[in-house]
C-alpha cells in the first residue's frame, strides 16, 4: 500500500534497522524502543490488522511471523529470561500502524497489566 509507513520500510524506501528478512517476513527495530530489544515483526504482505487476517494466512504467514520470533529469540540469546510478544489490534488495542505487527520486547522485567 502506498501510504503505508510498513510497506515502505518493506520496500526500502523509509531506512531500519532490519534483523531478519525472508521472502515473506520482516523483522526491524521500533524506533521509539520501550525496552532493551524492541522489535517489530511483520509480514511484508499488507494486512491491516488481525482482523483482516484470512484462513490462508493462518496458514501460511502467520506461522512464519511466529518462527521468525523464535529465531530472533535464540539468535538475541534471551530465550532463558523471556520476553514479550505484544499486538495491538484498532482502536482500543491502540494500533497506530495500519499493517500488521508484533511487537517483540526484551531485555528487562515486564509487568502486567498494560496500560
Ligand atoms: P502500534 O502502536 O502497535 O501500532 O505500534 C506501532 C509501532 O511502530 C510503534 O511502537 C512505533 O514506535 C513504531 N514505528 C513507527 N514508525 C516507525 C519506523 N519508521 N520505524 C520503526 N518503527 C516505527
Ligand atoms: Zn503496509
Amino acid at each position: 500500500m502506498s501510504d503505508c509507513i510498513f510497506c515502505k520500510i518493506v520496500q526500502g524506501e523509509i531506512p531500519s534497522k532490519i534483523h531478519y528478512e525472508d521472502d515473506n517476513v520482516m523483522a526491524f527495530e521500533d524506533i521509539n524502543s520501550q525496552s532493551p530489544i524492541h522489535l517489530l515483526i511483520i509480514p511484508k504482505k499488507h494486512i491491516p490488522s488481525m482482523v483482516d487476517v484470512t484462513e490462508e494466512d493462518r496458514k501460511e504467514i502467520i506461522p512464519e511471523i511466529f518462527k521468525a520470533i523464535q529465531k530472533l529469540s535464540e539468535e538475541l540469546n534471551f530465550n532463558n529470561e523471556g520476553y514479550r510478544i505484544v499486538n495491538n489490534c484498532g482502536d482500543h488495542g491502540g494500533q497506530t500502524v495500519k499493517h500488521l505487527h508484533f511487537h517483540l520486547l526484551a531485555g528487562r522485567q515486564m509487568t502486567w497489566p498494560p496500560g
